[in-house]
């Protein structure tokens, strides 16, 4: 075994079983919570690595480098979930490799997230990302260039999703703002993901929690918790 695959399994089992501490604190079946290991910044082979030690979930967040990481990787078999921001010209270029994009976010993504899935033969998972700024009640300010659909647009959103052919409405995604207690937070998105369950029970996907945070959004209902840097490390330096 490598130094790297050493490190990448060392890393993967705390984070595996602080999961399932976040699920047993709270009363939630063994299992139910499922790891996407956010591989962006970091190379193919360590993609690879993760493979072989049991990951089947990988999260990407730039196009192109996520297509060519995946063209990489494409024996691996594994399912590669797109988390970044989406421009809308290049979401057309996102759907024809990812196989879940979890960052919509404005239904002027969605005729060419379509007709892409449509063109590559395949019903795309998407995720509604949703912004959990509004509603805060520490006061603090409030990006104006956070992701994320407000929640009072969410409903037309969803009903826009639906009535893409090619699109599966899977559920919600979400990300703490920063410098608010992530348990508030995400104690508003399972607020918000109650009323948008009540209207589309199918879709119960909820991607939520990072390497800082997992445990409260495993509290919180999350389905997914999306991690990076508690498993390959901190963004390797760029020059
Ligand atoms: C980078 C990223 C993550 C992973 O964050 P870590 O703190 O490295 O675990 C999760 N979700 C999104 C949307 C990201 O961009």
């Amino acid at each position: 075994m490598s130094a790297r695959e050493a490190e990448l399994a060392a890393n993967l089992d705390r984070v595996r079983a602080r999961v399932a501490d976040a699920e047993r604190a709270a009363g939630r079946e063994p299992g139910s919570v499922s790891l996407v290991v956010v591989t962006k910044f970091f190379p193919a082979s360590d993609v690879r690595l993760l493979a072989g030690l049991g990951v089947t979930d990988v999260g990407e967040n730039r196009h192109p480098e996520a297509r060519d990481k995946k063209a990489d990787c494409e024996d691996l078999g594994l399912r590669w979930h797109y988390i970044g921001g989406l421009q809308s010209n290049k979401a057309g270029q996102v759907a024809a490799y990812a196989d879940v994009v979890e960052s919509v976010d404005r239904a002027k993504l969605l005729a060419r997230l379509d007709r892409a899935a449509g063109e590559r033969g395949v019903a795309l998972e998407v995720l509604l990302q949703v912004g959990l700024d509004s509603g805060r009640t520490d006061g603090a300010e409030v990006g104006a260039d956070r992701a994320g659909v407000e929640p009072e647009d969410l409903p037309a959103l969803a009903d826009a999703v639906t009535a893409c052919e090619h699109l599966v409405l899977a559920g919600l995604m979400a990300v703490a703002p920063l410098g608010e207690d992530p348990a508030t937070a995400f104690d508003r998105l399972a607020g918000i993901r109650a009323g948008f369950l009540a209207d589309h029970p199918g879709a119960t996907t909820c991607s939520a929690g990072m390497s800082g945070d997992l445990e409260q959004a495993v509290a919180a209902g999350a389905t997914h918790v999306r991690v990076g840097s508690a498993i390959l490390g901190s963004r390797p330096s760029t020059h």
